[in-house]
């Protein structure tokens, strides 16, 4: 472990050699999938989504016919619809551990893969270009929300040329008109996927997948409510992972809504309780754009330190609101209509494209609704498009909210670029500030 000022973060071992030529798939269940084994039975089930979703890769190897690639703004319900199985390379990238992912980013740079090309998408370019990656069924694409997903669209092209792709041009804007446009191309999607993998689409299947999308949505915005109490009853950053892949990856499955059940009973129970998170809650905070995952330390570390609770992490947050229709009798043409919402509303998604004007909104929502003291804009350093957001956030937060915005440059994976100890070093002063403002002693 490696320290500052006594804390304790992540240490990594990078003077060994990797074999990266081995199966993604295997790899995360050995290592992710071993380690939540391991887990205490009383907090395991905190971390169902990610099993739920590993249990889903391995399923493909007896179902290679149901194998659809999916861009992780893409909304999964298509897939689910299809009775389909989406495999997400950027999923892996986020799972995985530090160590293979920072040496499959350096195999992918020995092919000249640029260092300004994104890690999620980079960590897994080299297995994809020299066929370590399955062959998929279908591929769904789509414009949004970043050049390097755009750039990515090339490289899933180059890699499968005897594979059609299909390429959702997300919307300009979110009005009506922009939910017309995405529907009339999910229609396509599903003639697209009906086509690649010699399925037909039930419709009954796509209601019951809308219907499990919405009742996901529906108890996530209950389980937010009870994020807005002081104490905030929920430790946020314990089930960010989970609750990311939640909502990447899960959506329209039985799987996370019985998750979130749990999830809201837990929380009503610890709100009646007048219980925080894990630690005493001082002042409140919200990351906005990414948030540092390959140690989570940080987040004990302001906990502890500043009793610093990030109460909503922006880009993985809901912003569908799902239509009240009756989905277990909906048209296929209102189905369509709410699937085209979900997409445009997608985390993330929908702060890329379009306005940027998106961003600097939807942080001031998660900042006012959840009474934040700060913001924390941790720049993800290839995420171009909303970094040109950032200063005008910073003004727009001070203005209308009269709160701080600390802006700083991470790689969300990788810590050779900005380590543990050099976001805090930064965070420090900032969170100094926040206590001091207060009134409070760290
Ligand atoms: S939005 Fe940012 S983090 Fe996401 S793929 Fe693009 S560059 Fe990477």
């Amino acid at each position: 472990m490696s320290d500052y000022k006594g804390f304790q973060f992540k240490t990594y071992d990078f003077s060994k050699q990797l074999d990266t030529h081995i199966d993604l798939i295997d790899l995360l269940h050995n290592t992710i999938g071993a380690d939540l084994k391991k887990r205490p039975e009383n907090v395991r089930w905190l971390f169902e989504p990610v099993q739920q979703y590993l249990d889903e890769l391995a399923a493909l190897r007896e179902n290679p016919d149901k194998l659809v690639y999916r861009h992780f703004t893409f909304a999964p319900e298509i897939v689910y619809a299809m009775d389909c199985i989406s495999y997400v390379p950027e999923a892996l990238t986020f799972m995985m551990p530090t160590e293979y992912l920072c040496a499959l980013v350096d195999e992918g740079r020995e092919m000249d893969v640029p260092d300004h090309f994104c890690g999620f998408l980079g960590g897994v370019t080299a297995p994809l270009l020299t066929g370590r990656l399955p062959k998929p069924k279908a591929i769904l694409h789509c414009n949004q929300p970043c050049d390097n997903s755009v750039a990515w669209g090339s490289v899933l092209a180059e890699s499968f040329p005897d594979t059609e792709m299909f390429i959702l041009d997300n919307p300009y804007g979110d009005d009506e008109e922009g939910v017309r446009f995405a529907a009339e191309q999910l229609r396509e999607g599903f003639n697209y996927l009906e086509r690649m993998t010699g399925k037909r689409l039930d419709l009954d299947r796509f209601r019951e997948v809308m219907a499990k999308s919405a009742e996901a949505y529906r108890l996530m915005y209950e389980i937010n409510e009870y994020k807005k109490a002081i104490p905030c009853p929920i430790p946020t950053s314990s089930i960010l992972r989970p609750i990311s892949v939640a909502f990447y990856a899960l959506t329209g499955t039985e799987g996370l809504v019985g998750w979130l059940e749990k999830h809201l009973a837990d929380t009503k129970e610890r709100y009646e309780k007048g219980t925080g998170g894990w630690r005493e809650e001082k002042m409140r905070v919200v990351w906005n754009l990414s948030w540092p995952i390959f140690d989570y330390g940080v987040y004990d570390w302001m906990e502890e330190t500043f009793g610093a609770i990030a109460v909503a992490y922006h880009s993985a947050e809901p912003f569908y609101q799902p239509p009240d229709i009756d989905y277990g009798k909906a048209s296929y043409e209102e189905l369509l209509r709410a699937l085209a919402l979900r997409n445009n509303n997608h985390a993330m998604g929908r702060q890329g494209r379009g306005h940027f004007m998106t961003f600097v909104n939807d942080t001031l929502k998660w900042c006012r609704e959840f009474s934040a003291d700060g913001a924390i804009f941790a720049g993800h350093w290839q995420c171009q498009a909303n970094w040109a957001a950032a200063q005008i956030t910073k003004e727009k937060l001070m203005e209308e909210l009269g709160i701080p915005m600390l802006i700083m440059t991470v790689d969300q994976l990788d810590p050779r670029v900005v380590s543990a100890e050099q976001m805090v070093s930064r965070l420090e002063p900032f969170l100094e500030m926040l206590a001091e403002k207060k009134g409070i002693k760290p």
